[in-house]
């Protein structure tokens, strides 16, 4: 995987191209999956502890015998470990199960309530180099205002559901204004046909003569976004990692910009859910 980096406020640099573990549950399936993953290049894995799966992505990395500072692993916080004292105690689960000393990103899953203590536990946390970029996912305009009004230094990454059908264009600019990194979630719309057969998608594939799930990724990376696929398919991982050789047009792009439908896939910022 030849992946670009993108640099956070404070200089880390981010794998922009990632993989996400979410779904893979089964043992045998998740390791296939992985190695296979680390065997093409991928460095940058999205995890988090309701995945149920940090401890079988320990034992991944660590079988690859890669040096752990060649990882790029997150995790984060879920709704029921909110608070100061019980993100602290999550934090170091999480850091016992996927068997390492510091995470390079730690997100708060979902602005559930307390969020601002939450907050403070990893801003700590980071002030102690146990975490290298703190973040959140799913949160919007008001939790990002909220948050930083009351904290002392700014969340550096929002991970939120990304696709040409939403393609959250106005946190999309909040976030660039205020040095926030956009990391998408979802960003093959979660596997949905309305979106990987599109035709209009099917026609920029065949002028590029890669695949719809190409484009789509293309499109995430060329807006800035941090993007982390999941497949547990060898011949699909393959083909996600190959999107750095070749580039849509600005007229490609907008046609791309015009698949905005407002639909979304999965769960909203409170946790419920919109479109099963
Ligand atoms: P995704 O958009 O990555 O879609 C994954 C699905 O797309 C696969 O299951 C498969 O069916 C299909 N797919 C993958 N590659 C393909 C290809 N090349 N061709 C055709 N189909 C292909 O959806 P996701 O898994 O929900 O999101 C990616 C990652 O984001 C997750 O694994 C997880 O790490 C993270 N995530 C975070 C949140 C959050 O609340 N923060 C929520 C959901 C997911």
């Amino acid at each position: 995987v030849k992946t670009k980096v993108v640099e956070a406020v404070n200089g880390v640099k981010i794998p922009q191209l990632g993989f996400g573990v979410y779904k893979i549950k089964k043992k045998e399936e998740f390791e296939t999956a992985i190695s296979e993953a680390i065997r093409i290049g991928f460095r940058h894995f999205d995890t988090a502890k309701i995945y149920g799966n940090e401890k079988a992505l320990g034992v991944a990395i660590e079988k690859s015998l890669i040096p752990r500072d060649q990882f790029f692993i997150t995790s984060k916080v879920w709704n029921t470990d909110h608070g100061y004292k019980a993100t602290k105690k999550a934090f170091e689960q999480t850091c016992k199960k996927l068997n390492v000393k510091y995470l390079d990103m730690y997100l708060i899953h979902f602005a559930s309530p307390h969020y601002l203590e939450t907050w403070k536990a990893m801003e700590e946390l980071y002030m102690e180099g146990r975490i290298k970029v703190i973040g959140v996912a799913n949160f919007e305009i008001k939790h990002l205002e909220k948050l930083m009004k009351h904290s002392k230094i700014p969340p550096m990454i929002n991970q939120i559901e990304t696709h040409p059908e939403f393609p959250q264009n106005e946190l999309h600019d909040y976030l660039k204004n205020h040095r926030i990194l956009h990391e998408a979630w979802g960003p093959l719309g979660q596997g949905n046909k309305a979106l990987l057969e599109h035709p209009e998608l099917k026609i920029i594939a065949h002028e590029h003569q890669k695949t719809v799930a190409q484009v789509i990724l293309r499109w995430h990376l060329q807006r800035g976004i941090i993007i982390i696929p999941k497949s547990s398919n060898p011949k699909r991982i393959k083909e996600n990692s190959e999107i750095f050789n070749f580039t849509l047009s600005s007229e490609e792009m907008g046609k791309i910009n015009q698949l905005n439908t407002g639909r979304r896939y999965s769960i909203n910022p409170t946790g419920y859910i919109v479109n099963p």
